[in-house]
């Protein structure tokens, strides 16, 4: 990470040392850019070779890395959409645009000739730009690899000169091979654009890196999508032409799903000109979407791309650490890399990494016999917490609204005579108190999820929160609901994915246990699965149970009735204790999943 190095005279600007992720291996050809670029600029960065685009920005987006690059397009090929995609999608900070002109050429062992050469590996896109040369090889195997600096790798460790690589001059210098040919592309002129960007910063830090005001040597990127209609693309390029705004680029491709079309246009000038925020007013009446990736220095302006990289190393230091977007939404329930994960303690037993809960018992408490029937067959067969509705959230106020109070009391009975912590729904604010006096943990159910009176208020206690994502609620959603207990000062939440709303009619939710992979990286908070709210039928629940507990959640949460048929509420999808032993013995057999 970022160091200033001490043995700089006083006076001069100290070196400075940056990680610098890119794609590839270093001697690829954004390791070349960083290091022309470096050597101008009078830093030394320090290569992360990432094996894809997207890992690029996790190395960023994750502090491994101060600064980032990725290829936004090449001069044979064109736009490389996934460079501009990837910048949109995490919001990354452009700082400098650099162009570089690659120049291939064919390399292979010392001693090697042209004349032997039998296979030529390089990346498929170098091997596109070389497409003239190459058929004056006929005869010449092209293998696709990863890389060209992969590529020169593998022919120093093939070490058989019948095998060539097209890479730059620095990958063969750094695997010890020679030219057999240079100059090879297509066209002389074969340039790739990059992105040099970093993290995206807080708001009251952005002002840090505003730039001078007239705009000069600043480039804008944007991506946009216009209606499918006669006249749109040309009434929205007029919205920069009418404001004196050059578009230096202009590219499309079709919006997947729509007959819409998205644009990546580079516009010179920075954003921060009134005359940009005219024309992108101009501008939104003929869009459906508008994305601004960020102003950066023009790769013509020298002058200003040193300043750019000076304001990086001035921050360097991390006075002021680059602050992500998330971080700043939800900073309690964040994970910072590297960061453990929260443990949650619920009466006698603890939700942490590593272990695996299962939590059982019926839908709503029906009658004492019931429920003792459940709350001794869970408790002998591997459950160690027991749920069980009192009030009940029901779609009609018809259908059995549960036995409240004197249901939440059984259940307390139940779960002292079983040893076993108890979790019920709270319904309202002023059940709180009151319940709190009984259940070990609540549970905010997915129609509450954004009550946030209700959040703020079990947020006071210091009783563990089971919140559970709301049926049409996004993970950034739950997220925010969480950070409204934790803000309020109750660190002790577990979020639970319990199946969502989408086009799926077969089951009564869509399980979408891909929430689990993503809040595993977002937050530290524990995470449970309900799949019998999930998928709502009984024999689909076994399969999801053991599908949670491989995905890395830290629990489950299912629903089990003596006798199903004749169950109050939920009867399709409560398990027999039979169907719940078999569960269990399924999940004994699936390991936990650390990391
Ligand atoms: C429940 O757990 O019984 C319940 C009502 O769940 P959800 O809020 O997920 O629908
Ligand atoms: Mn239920």
């Amino acid at each position: 990470m970022t160091t200033a190095q001490t043995q700089a005279p006083a006076t001069a600007t100290p070196a400075l040392t940056m990680t610098a992720a890119f794609e590839g291996i270093e001697g690829a050809y954004s390791h070349v850019v960083l290091e022309a670029y470096a050597g101008r600029r009078g830093v030394t960065f320090e290569p992360l070779g990432c094996p894809t685009f997207r890992a690029v920005a996790h190395a960023v987006l994750g502090g491994r890395a101060d600064v980032g690059l990725l290829p936004i397009d090449n001069a044979i090929a064109g736009t490389i959409r996934e460079g501009y995609d990837i910048l949109a999608e995490y919001e990354l900070d452009p700082l400098a645009e650099i162009t570089l002109r690659l120049e291939h050429r064919l390399v292979g062992l010392p001693g090697a000739t042209l004349e032997g050469v039998r296979e030529i590996e390089s990346h498929a896109i170098v091997l596109a730009e070389c497409g003239r040369f190459l058929a004056s090889l006929p005869d010449v195997k092209r293998v696709p690899v990863g890389d060209t600096a992969i590529a020169a790798r593998n022919v120093a460790a093939a070490k058989d000169p019948s095998h060539a690589a097209i890479c730059s001059k620095e990958a063969a210098e750094r695997y010890g091979l020679v030219e057999l040919a240079g100059s090879i592309a297509d066209h002389p002129d074969n340039t790739t654009r990059f992105l040099l960007f970093r993290a995206p910063v807080a708001a009251g830090v952005a002002a840090e890196f505003e730039p001078a005001a007239s705009g000069a040597d600043r480039k804008t990127s944007l991506v946009f999508s216009v209606a499918d209609k006669p006249g749109a693309l040309a009434r929205s390029l007029d919205a920069f032409g009418k404001h004196g705004l050059n578009v230096s680029k202009l590219d499309s491709k079709s919006r997947l799903g729509t007959s819409e079309f998205a644009f990546y246009a580079d516009i010179d000038g920075d954003v921060r000109e009134e005359r940009f925020a005219d024309a992108l007013q101009d501008l939104k009446e003929y869009t459906s979407s508008l994305h601004i990736i960020g102003s950066y220095d023009a790769g013509t302006a020298p002058a200003r791309v040193r300043r750019a990289i000076d304001v990086v190393v001035d921050n360097a230091p991390a006075v002021v650490p680059s602050v992500s977007k998330q971080k700043q939404n939800f900073p309690k329930v964040t994970r910072e890399p590297g960061q453990p994960r929260s443990k949650v303690r619920v009466g006698n037993v603890v939700l942490e990494d590593g272990t695996f809960i299962i939590a059982a018992g019926p839908c709503s408490v029906e009658s004492r016999e019931q429920l003792f029937a459940v709350a001794h067959e869970i408790r002998d067969h591997g459950a160690v917490m027991m749920r069980g509705g009192a009030f009940k959230p029901r779609t009609s106020p018809y259908a059995f609204q549960g036995m409240g109070w004197e249901g939440l009391a059984l259940l307390a009975e139940a779960g002292r005579e079983t040893g076993m912590p108890i979790v019920s729904e709270v319904m309202s604010i002023d059940q709180v108190e009151r319940m709190g006096q009984s259940v070990d943990m609540y549970q905010i159910g997915a129609r509450n999820m954004q009550n946030f009176d209700l959040l703020k208020a079990v947020g006071k206690t210091q009783i563990p929160v089971l919140l559970k994502r709301g049926m049409s609620a996004s993970l950034d959603e739950l997220l925010s609901a969480a950070e409204y207990i934790l803000s309020e000062g109750n660190p002790d939440v577990v979020l639970c994915e319990r199946g969502i709303r989408t086009f799926e009619t077969a089951t009564r939710n869509t399980l979408d246990l891909s929430a689990v992979a993503v809040l595993r990286e977002k937050t530290h908070l524990p995470i449970m699965v309900d799949p019998s709210h999930g998928v709502g039928v009984r024999r689909w629940i076994r399969p999801l149970c053991r599908a949670a507990k491989a995905v890395g959640a830290n629990g489950i949460l299912i629903e089990v009735h003596p006798n199903p048929a004749v169950a109050k509420s939920d009867a399709e999808q409560a398990l027999t204790f039979q169907d719940y032993e078999d569960i269990v013995a399924d999940l004994a057999r699936i390991p936990f999943i650390q990391d």
